[in-house]
């Protein structure tokens, strides 16, 4: 797994840089949320921590601390310019050569940002910024527009532009840390390469006519009746087995039963569903748990 902290600038008490009706705490927030989806969402390597996923307070110590003790890989801060200038230009410690690999990675997802944010390049840049020095890890600080800038306030605006911001980070962030789509082809792969596969006994069928069911499977319903109390859920990287579970269950027996859209099936009997508080997770559902898919 490859940890990504991801740093929404400022927050709380401190709005950062301020333009005619937006705050650069807000912007950030926004941008960094949607980092942070799309590589959880789309990416089988990545896990994703934050220094913040609301308006709080969290100093510039509490932010690399946080990110020191997990053990990131990557550090990447996310902030809006001000100051009487527009576009787009992001930063590694200035210590650091340009044979670097921060700086190799710096370059990447500069490329990758350019491509997609519709701003002027400002270039790849150096500064003794505190979460670029005291972050153990490779570290990079994005400045995204100057709030200050009317052209760039307005795409600040435009939830297509956040979209676009985030998704040129996070394609910058794949390349330069190799990872991985998570894609149902890919899972087929690296499931039937797996040892694991023995212990499931998925069926000697084709993975061709696997996926083909898994996509048909897209549109179902799963119900998990009021009667049970508890249900054992997996995270989406894992083999669904028991010693992989989830230290939370779902709880069907307190909600009066749950009902889950099926977003794909992984194994016989075994789907991928959307969960309000743990996101997607895998869950066996085979015909003597009770369950019914509809
Ligand atoms: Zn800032």
């Amino acid at each position: 797994m490859v940890k990504i902290f991801v740093d929404p600038g400022h927050g709380g008490s401190d709005p950062g840089a301020t333009g005619t009706g937006l705050a650069e705490k807000d912007v950030t927030l926004k941008i960094a949320t949607r980092i942070r989806d799309m590589l959880e969402d789309e990416y089988e390597n990545a896990t994703v921590k934050m220094s913040r996923t609301g308006d709080q307070t969290v100093s510039l110590e509490e932010r690399t601390d946080m990110a020191n003790a997990w053990g990131a890989d990557f550090y990447l801060a996310v902030h809006i310019n001000s100051g009487g200038g527009t576009g787009y230009e992001d930063y590694i410690h200035d210590l650091l050569s340009n044979n670097s690999r921060t700086a190799e990675i710096q370059r990447t997802i500069h490329k990758e940002v350019i491509k997609l944010n519709d701003l002027i390049d400002r270039g790849i840049k150096k500064a003794n910024y505190h979460v670029l020095r005291e972050s153990n890890m490779d570290a990079m600080l994005s400045e995204n527009g100057f709030i200050d800038n009317t052209n760039d306030l307005a795409k600040m605006k435009d939830p297509d532009w956040i979209n676009n911001v985030a998704r040129g980070h996070v394609n910058g962030l794949a390349k330069a840390l190799n990872l991985h789509k998570l894609t149902k082809t890919t899972k087929t792969t690296t499931k039937t390469a797996s040892d694991s596969k023995k212990a499931l006994q998925r069926p000697a069928s084709s993975s061709s006519s696997y996926t083909k069911e898994s996509t048909d499977s897209k549109k179902k319903t799963l119900f998990l009746p009021a009667s049970a109390d508890s249900w054992r859920i997996y995270p989406l990287n894992k083999d669904p087995i028991k010693k992989n579970a989830l230290p939370d269950q779902l709880r069907p027996s307190k909600y009066g039963g749950l009902q889950y859209e099926i977003l794909g099936e992984t194994w016989p009997n075994v789907y991928i569903i959307q969960t309000k508080q743990l996101g997607k997770v895998q869950i066996y559902a085979g015909p003597e748990t009770g369950a019914e898919i509809k």
